[in-house]
């Protein structure tokens, strides 16, 4: 079917058809006309040429964590690049050569076999290049900037098929789209990224309160992220106690407000940054301990499984407001779903030090950006918990200037994206309008888009 392909091609009448299509978002159940799982460079190439012979939308597809189903293309093409997974650290040069389709999990043990790490996220399965293309927030990200501040170079297939190498001196108009304007100008290949020495052992900690005392919690994170040092990780959430030891059982399904950090400093100065989390009275549970940063990483791992039924809202906010928590605390009483959180990444440091035109990523100056994370399994509830959050979502917007971080919006967040990119916009258009002049891989939700 596509000349010379040498990895696996499925479509609608092969057997494993829809096992092989669906992502991680079940909510998105879209049927693309073929799925090329590739097994080089060349097969990405080969697949990118068909597409384009045919008319066809193509999209890579990594870890098919898409919330928006950005990887999942009505009758277009998927060019899976699972196979293509490789990690190879040079531990001397402290860099990592990394496959297009390879998972934060396996690139955080692979780089942390030799003490060196990029900023990753928090969720093991979600791939290293759908993460990487729309900016990628994680732990580490206040010391070392987004992920693609720590892109050097990376290898990627052009909308007619060409391979070429890109970096700030080769291409480099492609190379600035690429940091943080998502997977609509080509399909990356490899990335390479610069490592630094992180752990292996990290100090971490965290501290759940009951829902009541959010306010405070809120107040508390105000005044210590102004003065936190770099080395501090730090996500907020809101959720449901787990019906699991260590927690008390009498706190089981019940709300919470939890702090979970990460730091990355010397032991003395990480327990005096962490162990305050834990002294705001009346804790259902915490702890401040070493850590392998590779265990770390997978704190959040079963928190949204795959499979599952998601819908999400995010903005940038600068302030942790009282009233911005009055709506929080609204939304997480009223937003239905077994796996709904709200949380807020701590920015600043490092991310912010970056000029906002420097990458295609703009939202460098937010403080906190903050996610609506609704989840759920029965499908008779897509309709209330669909309508419960937007309706919090809208409510939300008093608070942000418009700015959103692309990896989280959903597919009815389209009409968002250029004020997600704000005075990067225009740029990044004409890039577009360069490297993809037939529109091959879609706008920036990709097949949602
Ligand atoms: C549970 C969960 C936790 C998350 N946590 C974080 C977090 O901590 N920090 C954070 O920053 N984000 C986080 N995200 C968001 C995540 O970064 C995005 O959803 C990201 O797009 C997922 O990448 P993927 O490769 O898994 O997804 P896919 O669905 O495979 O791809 C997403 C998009 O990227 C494109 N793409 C993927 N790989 C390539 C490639 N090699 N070349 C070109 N285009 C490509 C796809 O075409 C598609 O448009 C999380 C998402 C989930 C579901």
């Amino acid at each position: 079917m596509i000349e010379g392909f040498t990895g696996q091609l499925t479509h609608a009448k092969h057997a494993d058809f829809d096992a092989a299509r669906m992502g991680w978002n079940a909510m998105i159940d879209r049927r693309p006309a073929l799925i090329a799982c590739c097994e080089s460079v060349e097969d990405v190439s080969r697949a990118v040429r068909y597409a384009a012979e045919h008319g066809m939308t193509a999209v890579a597809r990594g870890g098919g964590h898409s919330v928006s189903g950005a990887s999942l293309p009505e009758d277009g093409l998927i060019i899976d690049l699972t196979l293509m997974n490789s990690i190879v650290v040079d531990p001397e040069r402290q860099f990592a050569q990394v496959g297009g389709g390879a998972l934060l999990g396996d690139l955080d043990v692979a780089t942390q076999a030799h003490g060196l790490a990029v900023t990753a996220g928090v969720e093991p399965g979600t791939g290293a290049g759908g993460l990487t293309l729309g900016g990628g927030i994680g732990f580490l990200a206040r010391k070392l900037g987004l992920t693609i501040d720590n892109l050097v170079s990376a290898q990627v297939v052009l909308a007619d098929g060409s391979i070429i190498e890109t970096s700030e001196e080769e291409l480099p108009d492609l190379f600035w789209a690429l940091r943080g304007g998502g997977g609509q100008f080509g399909i990356v290949t490899r990335f390479n990224f610069a490592l630094h020495p992180v752990g292996p052992e990290v100090v971490v900690g965290q501290a759940w309160y009951p829902i009541e005392k959010a306010h405070e919690v809120m107040r508390f994170l105000r005044n210590t992220m102004q003065d936190a040092s770099d080395d501090l990780g730090l996500v907020p959430a809101m959720l449901k106690v787990p019906p699991v030891e260590p927690f008390p059982a009498e706190f089981h399904g019940q709300h919470a407000i939890v702090m979970v950090g990460c730091h990355t400093g010397v032991a003395a100065q990480a327990r005096a940054e962490l162990q305050p989390c834990l002294e705001l009275g009346d804790m259902i549970f915490g702890f401040v301990d070493t850590q392998p940063y590779v265990e770390f990483q997978k704190t959040f791992a079963d928190a949204s499984p795959k499979g599952g039924r998601y819908y999400w809202k995010s903005i940038f906010v600068d302030d942790l407001s009282d009233d911005l928590v009055d709506v929080l605390l609204e939304g997480i009483r009223t937003i239905p779903g077994e796996y709904t959180q709200i949380f807020m990444e701590a920015l600043g440091g490092a991310v912010a030090r970056i000029g906002v035109t420097n990458t295609a990523f703009s939202n460098r100056r937010a403080r906190w950006n903050l996610g609506v994370s609704t989840g759920w399994v029965d499908p008779a509830m897509d309709e209330a918990a669909v309508k419960a959050t937007r309706a919090i979502a809208e409510k939300l917007m008093q608070f942000s200037d418009g700015t959103v971080y692309l990896n989280y919006l959903d597919r009815d967040d389209v009409a968002r994206t250029q004020a997600g990119f704000g005075p990067n916009w225009e740029r990044l258009t004409a890039i577009k309008a360069k490297y993809d002049p037939d529109n091959v891989f879609g706008g920036p939700l990709g097949g949602a888009g």
